[in-house]
């Protein structure tokens, strides 16, 4: 008989199969904590329970967090980590550290999907393809295997919380994986599970229109961050295209909608590529869209990734569109780099392993 895999489930349903297979409920809060809270995924070594029943949960049940198969530090600090699902496809998550008083906390980057089928001409994940969507447990999974490598390199503050914030930047685009990341953040977002506040969870969204309506209709109070990148239909067409589809106008339409609904502001991210969209023209044009919607505006140099036909704009070009946007009252920052020695800055990450296999395949098939 198959083992149910557990990883994924919330406490609810993790009761309902330890309920199923005769045990008391309080075993299921004791397996879920051992989990979350203490990262161990083996019921070998969930200590409070009696010996013959971590044999026997062994037997009827499954842990499986994604494999950490190498993992590269920048030197700001920021964790790049190759991760192995159990199909070996392989993903990325980012930590970025955070120092404050009373240590360091640490953002986690997750990805939602293998790759991305909304394929923007300037990101790496969009450029090498799609494979497939990640399931609840395989995003949860990101959170509890990084967060054990963590607390295994920072020995002292084992006792304390090291996650700050859980934003879904990593590779793919979330709202097209709804289902699956409502279902990782209500485990993220559990007390008993993981414990990181609405507020500290971010979605970012290429623009996907029918999820920010369904994301507004949950009533989560989760950050929304909406990639703009773009003031005009016909700029937006060329770097994000799912625009074609789903239109500028009507994608301010759904923010609103999402602002009204939750009454959370929105974040609105604006990548800057040199000579595409970050002349002052487009800074007024950025202000005009965002002011009577209250967003923040956080922008982003580009990241430049291999064989890219962008560049990222002069310091000059950065620091004028930001003032334009400053001197119309916008709320706005610009995103520090981090991690990008490693190429694990935002639109860097592309699993480059999976890459190598790719052409490692093909020429097999050559020979
Ligand atoms: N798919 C979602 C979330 C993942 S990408 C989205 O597109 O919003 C996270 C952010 O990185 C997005 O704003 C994305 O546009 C940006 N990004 C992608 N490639 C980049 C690059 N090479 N340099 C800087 N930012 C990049
Ligand atoms: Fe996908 Fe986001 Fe990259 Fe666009 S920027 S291809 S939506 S991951």
């Amino acid at each position: 008989m198959d083992r149910t895999e557990l990883l994924g489930l919330s406490l609810q349903e993790t009761e309902e199969v330890v309920n199923g297979l005769g045990l008391p409920r309080f075993r299921a809060r004791q397996v879920y904590h051992w989990l979350y809270k203490h990262q161990v995924h083996s019921f070998y070594q969930m200590g409070n329970l009696p010996k013959e029943l971590r044999y026997f949960l062994d037997q009827k049940a499954s842990i499986t967090v994604p494999r950490v198969v190498k993992s590269r530090v920048s030197q700001d600090g920021t964790r790049k980590f190759l991760l192995e699902l159990s199909d070996r496809k392989r993903i990325e998550t980012v930590a970025i550290p955070q120092t404050r008083t009373g240590g360091t906390k640490y953002t986690i980057c997750v990805s939602s999907q293998v790759g991305c089928p909304v394929g923007c001409t300037f990101c790496a994940t969009g450029q090498s393809g799609f494979e497939r969507d990640l399931t609840a447990g395989e995003i949860t999974g990101q959170v509890v295997a990084v967060e054990r490598e963590l607390k295994q390199r920072e020995k002292s503050v084992s006792g304390s919380r090291l996650l700050a914030n859980v934003v879904f930047m990593g590779m793919g685009e979330p709202l097209l994986n709804l289902d699956e990341v409502l279902k990782a953040i209500s485990i993220i977002n559990d007390e008993q599970g993981i414990g990181i506040g609405q507020r500290h969870i971010t979605i970012s969204t290429a623009g996907f229109i029918p999820g920010i309506k369904a994301l507004a209709e949950t009533g989560l109070q989760v950050t929304l961050a909406v990639s703009l990148h773009a003031t005009t239909n016909e700029v937006r067409d060329r770097i994000i295209p799912m625009n074609r589809r789903y239109r500028l106008e009507g994608l301010l339409d759904s923010i609103s909608y999402y602002i009204e609904k939750t009454g959370r502001r929105v974040t609105f991210e604006y990548l800057l590529l040199e000579g595409v969209n970050s002349s002052v023209s487009d800074a007024y044009r950025l202000s005009r869209m965002v002011k009577p919607l209250l967003a923040n505006v956080n922008l982003i140099p580009y990241n430049p990734t291999e064989g890219s036909q962008y560049r990222r704009p002069e310091q000059d070009t950065i620091t004028r569109f930001m003032a334009c946007l400053a001197g119309e009252g916008v709320n706005v920052t610009v995103r520090e780099e981090m991690g990008a020695d490693i190429k694990a800055a935002c639109g860097q990450l592309k699993a480059a392993t999976n890459r190598r296999s790719k052409q490692e395949i093909r020429s097999l098939k050559s020979k």
